[in-house]
């Protein structure tokens, strides 16, 4: 089968030395994680922020609602543990996203709302029945977008896509939350693409995955086979990508099926007639499907140089405070990030919850690159996917140049970290660079 990929980027023995780490991937999961709490912030996707539903001192069980949006822009919160509410109060998040939150005591009960319950008519609900599930069910792009999974099937289908991509191809080295989902669940990954392909009304499903992951790829190619049956309506295509970061952005996944650039600002949607999913958010929409159950967990990747890598069931709300306990020496590393390697935010507060954008946790203990100035080495321009000059963008923005940048193209930075993460100097690149990219764009000087 013929691969497809960008050009430059990141292969996987380029930046922090994970090197010894590399089999973490194929593990089953590890563990359940069962906080004593959690919190639950009102904003934990882009669109419209939710209102608390419960008040200090009620009582909640896994699945309850507990906080809603004022439009269908927004995505429901539903508790993640039964127990407690025992304070409603704001909370800054890593993204510097500022909302109320919702602290919940957990009596560890595991308490489940009446609501969830195996569901019997699994083959049997309309388009309307699906598309109320997916509005109810709390899921928004978990590949770390964040977009209402109900807002984007209402606008894919109101711009005709017809072909639902599946992103299980990943942006960072070492973030193997997807993979893990197409390695024991994959049926599960192909039941949850294909009723998002239903209500968006696509012709067509594609799975997008390297070609490094021949088990998960066996798995996925196994369960098209046995479900086929009951997709007849619909082409399914798996298609491989060469294994190289940060492939599973969305721009670089377009470029490469259709060669097309996606112009700043415009969705695949309206450009190429897709609509893209990652794996993740597959899977949710199954458990709802199948269970009536809202989106109240998720798996998360902790990795890190001197750690064994693995893959946590977390519930939405955990802190990475609690989560870490379980990583010996975790609390003294130099830096944790909220995310992967390449894009998470650096948090000295481990007093932050998992949302559901959460996709990993990168614990730095002993690689921290030398902080030095530009030796003009090229590895930025070489990693740089869209064809940027990372040093030169820098270089502008330090001396407020931002208009410079604009002529250097600067809104075009899509913010993937590969500059960064090659750079032998240890200077920030992406942030920088991604900030006065946003500015701009803001800015309208494009
Ligand atoms: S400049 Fe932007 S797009 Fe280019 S590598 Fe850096 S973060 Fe990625
Ligand atoms: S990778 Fe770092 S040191 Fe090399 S040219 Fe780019 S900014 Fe300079």
């Amino acid at each position: 089968m013929k691969k497809v990929t960008f050009k430059k980027g990141n292969l996987q023995s380029d930046g922090l030395d994970f090197g010894r780490q590399r089999k973490f991937m194929r593990e089953a999961l590890l563990e359940v994680c069962s906080p004593r709490e959690v919190i639950l912030p009102m904003v934990q996707h882009r669109g419209t922020p939710c209102d608390p539903v419960v008040s200090v001192g009620d009582s909640v069980a896994i699945g309850d609602l507990v906080g809603v949006p004022a439009d269908m822009k927004g995505v429901p919160v539903h508790a993640s543990v039964s127990g407690e509410v025992t304070k409603i109060d704001s909370i800054r998040l890593p993204n510097r996203v500022s909302c109320k939150a919702v602290w919940i005591k957990n009596d560890l009960n595991r308490r489940f709302s009446t609501k969830i319950h195996p569901r019997t008519n699994v083959d049997q609900l309309s388009l309307a029945e699906l598309s109320k599930l997916l509005w109810t069910s709390g899921i928004c792009g978990m590949g770390g977008e964040g977009i209402s999974t109900y807002s984007k099937c209402v606008k894919a289908e109101k711009a005709g896509v017809e072909t639902l991509l599946v992103n299980a191809t990943q942006s960072e080295p070492f973030l193997a939350c997807d993979l893990h989902h197409l390695r024991v669940n994959a049926p599960r990954v192909l039941q949850g693409a294909m009723a998002l392909g239903g209500i968006c009304r696509v012709k067509k499903v594609v799975f997008c995955i390297e070609d490094l992951w021949v088990d998960e790829i066996d798995a996925l190619n196994k369960a098209i086979t046995d479900l086929r049956h009951r997709y007849l309506d619909k082409k399914i295509e798996v298609r491989l990508f060469k294994t190289r970061f940060p492939q599973g952005c969305q721009q670089l996944i377009i470029k490469a099926l259709y060669g097309v650039e996606l112009p700043i600002g415009k969705d695949p949607e309206e450009e190429v007639k897709a609509v893209l999913f990652n794996a993740s958010t597959c899977q949710a929409f199954c458990d709802m499907i199948e269970k009536n159950q809202p989106l109240i967990s998720r798996v998360v990747t902790i990795s890190g140089d001197t750690i064994t890598g693995h893959n946590v069931l977390v519930p939405i709300g955990t802190s990475v405070s609690e989560l870490l306990e379980r990583v010996p020496g975790a609390h003294t590393a130099q830096r944790i990030a909220w995310g992967g390697a390449m894009t998470g935010v650096a948090i000295k507060d481990l007093n932050v919850p998992i949302i559901k954008t959460t996709a990993a946790i990168t614990i730095i203990r002993k690689f921290e690159p030398m902080r030095m100035n530009c030796i003009h080495c090229g590895a930025c321009v070489g990693a740089c996917p869209v064809g940027l000059s990372p040093y030169l963008l820098n270089r502008l923005i330090e001396i407020g140049q931002e208009e410079a940048a604009v002529s250097e193209s600067v809104e075009q930075c899509i913010a993937c970290g590969a500059c960064a993460y090659v750079c032998p100097a240890g200077i920030e690149l992406s942030t920088n660079i991604a900030k006065a990219a946003h500015r701009a764009r803001k800015r309208g000087i494009v």
